[in-house]
């Protein structure tokens, strides 16, 4: 199994991390989880082919974890050839699809002229809810409800063959059947959206846009809600020892954040090898 990061930013833009989505190699099928903004483009920074994926997983319908919706069921389908697509989400999934049809539906009529394929026009929708479990070809993959300020699902995917698994938090505060879940995981990707600032990442305001909100840290921001959200690197470390899990990769990466003392954070309670995920970085199972 191989894992991509292929977005590992938050809601707030920067040049260097898109939102939330990754790609996960199983068996042999290629399953994207969420589709945030430039994910797009981080498939083919990535070098992947975006006309494979069929499979896609929403943890939860943020603008951080879905804006690319539209852009990636078009051009997987008109550039990729894609020829079929399930969306697997919570609620709010089918209504996403629905948006592409009445949005898009006569750009969707003609484009069909020039690229005869159906796969825009069967997209199936397959309802994830509390229990949500799935047999598929040589991979299985089950859902746990997680706790964010909206409906939000963890996932576990697990490779038969190669006898893998890796966990995706979501976004999440820390919260114990996350440990449960994702027990004995070869790689937990997490949500470590609260950090701190280090100001030697803030670029140069003559030169490059900076926000100036975010390069003060989470002053300005109410931090019982970053706190009631989401996790810090400490929570992130205790959820992946607790788990018992091999590779901890954190994620969700606000901007001008002190990586380094993230991943001291981390290792701090954390034994097993903790990595600050970048957009692109490629883990093998
Ligand atoms: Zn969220
Ligand atoms: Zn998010």
């Amino acid at each position: 199994m191989d894992v991509t990061l292929i977005g590992t930013g938050s809601p707030v833009p920067i040049p260097e991390r898109g939102g939330t989505s990754l790609v996960i190699d199983i068996a042999d099928e290629t399953v994207l989880i969420d589709c945030g903004p430039k994910t797009v483009y981080g498939l083919m920074d990535a070098g992947i082919d975006m006309g494979n994926i069929e499979t896609l997983f929403f943890t939860h319908h943020h603008m951080d974890h879905n804006a690319s919706f539209f852009h990636f069921a078009f051009t997987s389908w008109t550039e990729g050839g894609r020829e079929s697509l399930t969306v697997y989400g919570p609620d709010g999934t089918d209504s996403l699809v629905d948006a592409l049809y009445d949005i898009y539906g006569e750009d969707i009529e003609y484009r069909k002229d020039i690229y005869p394929t159906d796969g825009i026009s069967t997209i199936d929708c397959e309802h994830v809810a509390d229990g949500f479990s799935r047999q598929m070809d040589g991979w299985d993959v089950t859902a746990l409800p997680v706790e964010h300020s909206i409906e939000t699902y963890a996932y576990r995917f697990e490779e038969h063959e190669s006898n893998s698994s890796v966990v995706f938090s979501g976004d999440t505060r820390k919260i114990q059947s996350l440990s449960e879940f994702a027990v004995d995981a070869d790689v937990l990707v997490q949500d470590c959206n609260t950090a701190p600032v280090d100001e030697n990442r803030v670029p140069n305001p003559d030169d490059h846009f900076v926000w100036p909100q975010h390069a003060e840290g989470e002053r300005g921001l109410d931090r019982s809600t970053l706190t009631a959200n989401h996790c810090d690197a400490t929570d992130a470390g205790e959820i992946a020892r607790d788990a018992g899990a091999e590779t901890l990769v954190l994620t969700h990466i606000m901007p001008y954040r002190d990586l380094d003392a993230m991943q001291r954070n981390a290792e701090s309670v954390f034994d097993g090898d903790v990595i600050v995920a970048e957009d692109g970085l490629e883990l093998t199972l």
